[in-house]
């Protein structure tokens, strides 16, 4: 995974306080494959890596986590912002602008098989079952035979109004007699279905220039295929030159897409993605969030809540202290005992295997030995029914007191030896969770 090559990359680093250029520069490297892995445009790649490494060298880097997590999360917060920012995404309403005067025209376009037809439909229904709009659709494709009926039934199933179909009408004409309707009948949001090509050309474009200015549209939305990655990098240049676009629509989402197309679009539109598609359904509809996405493009576990959560719930010093007690051998029961709490207070067991990329094996061993959160809670009240002494010399435990001990916590004896042993292994793992930057080395135990 990412994670690992930019562990391996910083691995030469630790010890040393903040990002240096040469080592940032890098694990830009890195970054960079995974971009264009996740199928992002490559001149949108090369604008984000300078972004990011202007960001990371010399910030000083947590001391409960890594150096690479560190730069995964600058990473992952610049592609949110590139994405949009999570503000845009906040909120329940459609983010569309449809505060002009009635009807307010939504324009969708795109090129054929995009999913506009589909998406026409699915804003509608949301504008009418969120909003309490009173929404009417018209469909301008006269290219293709059926075009029009499909979007006739797709009004039926959306209980949405469409506009009666005149056969032998050409798109100019459809979308004044649509807008007339829209007015005479009090509907207070048009949508405009348009024709799509298979290809981006010169009469597209000057069909869709007519109707933009015959019918003044609030919003021109694009609509792409995420699935098309690079080539809808293309289709948006051309749209974006031709028609005023005001957002994005990304459908197929639920596809295996691997997220750049969403960036790619936003950086050379300039437009917001407001919406995602995620099925063949009318309510596979979403509020696009930059934050899945970016994850979808750093295709890894969520290290970037982790280090969230670590710069939250662990306090950098007391980590610190903790693994020089470790060293010195003086790491006690109550150490223990509170590392023991910590790791409920990030959520638990599983939670943090989650978040580790990688992890899964050590998740399925857990699972396979019994480790879930009961454990922790069985834990603390092992050591809560040992004496102090007992606490700060473990090895004073013998099989008389392990027997008091498991009967005063309620447990067993074979548990209070599997928590002894964990103490044990807890000065082995040592090395490995200075090496690995703390947490990692710590959930590794578990596995
Ligand atoms: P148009 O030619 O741009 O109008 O495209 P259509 O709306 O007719 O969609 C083409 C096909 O893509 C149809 O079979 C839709 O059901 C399907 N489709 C549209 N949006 C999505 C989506 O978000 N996810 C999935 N899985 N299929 C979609
Ligand atoms: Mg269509």
């Amino acid at each position: 995974t990412l994670s690992d090559r930019l562990n391996t990359v910083f691995s030469r680093l630790r010890g040393r306080g903040a990002l240096g250029e040469q080592d940032v520069r890098d694990a830009m490297r890195e970054v960079r494959v995974a971009l264009l892995e996740a199928d992002v445009a490559l001149p949108v790649a090369r604008d984000f890596i300078a972004r990011v490494t202007e960001r990371a060298v010399g910030q000083e880097v947590l001391k409960s986590v890594t150096p690479g997590q560190q730069v995964i999360k600058i990473v992952n917060d610049e592609l949110v912002a590139m994405l949009g920012g999570e503000e845009e995404s906040a909120g329940e309403a459609p983010p569309l602008n449809l505060n002009v005067t009635p009807p307010a025209v939504v324009m969708m376009v795109g090129l054929q098989g995009s999913g506009k037809t589909t998406s026409t439909a699915k804003i509608a229904k949301l504008l009418k079952d969120k909003q309490g709009k009173k929404p009417l659709m018209a469909s301008l494709d006269v290219n293709r035979p059926a075009a029009q009926e499909q979007l006739a039934v797709l009004g039926e199933q959306a209980d949405v109004a469409t506009l009666p179909i005149v056969p032998g009408q050409q798109p100019v004409e459809i979308a004044k007699r649509a807008m007339g309707a829209a007015k005479l009948q009090n509907y207070d949001v048009l949508l405009l279905d348009t024709a799509g090509r298979l290809h981006v050309d010169e009469a597209l474009m000057a069909e869709m220039k007519a109707v933009a200015g015959a019918a003044d549209p609030a919003e021109v939305l694009l609509v792409v295929d995420s699935l098309t990655g690079q080539d809808a990098v293309n289709v948006a240049q051309s749209f974006s030159g031709e028609v005023p676009l005001t957002g994005v629509v990304l459908t197929r989402m639920d596809g295996d897409a691997r997220g750049g197309a969403a960036l790619s679009m936003r950086a050379v539109t300039g437009k917001p993605i407001k919406f995602a598609g995620t099925g063949e359904k009318l309510e596979a509809i979403e509020r696009f969030h930059p934050g899945r996405v970016a994850d979808r493009i750093l295709g890894m576990g969520d290290v970037v809540s982790l280090v969230e959560k670590a710069a939250e719930t662990i306090d950098a010093e007391d980590a610190e202290a903790l693994a020089k007690k470790m060293m010195a051998g003086k790491f006690d029961m109550n150490d223990l005992r509170k590392q023991l709490q910590q790791m409920q207070n990030m959520g638990g067991l599983g939670m943090l295997a989650g978040m580790m990329p990688g992890m899964k094996k050590a998740k399925a061993a857990m699972a396979g030995a019994d480790m879930d959160d009961k454990v922790l809670v069985h834990m603390d009240a092992i050591i809560g029914s040992m004496t102090k002494k007992e606490r700060s010399h473990p090895q004073l435990l013998n099989a008389k007191r392990k027997k008091r001990v498991a009967a005063g916590s309620g447990t067993s004896v074979q548990e209070v030896n599997k928590i002894l042993k964990m103490h044990q292994e807890m000065g082995r793992a040592m090395k490995q969770i200075r090496k690995m930057g703390g947490l990692k080395g710590l959930a590794a135990m578990f596995g």
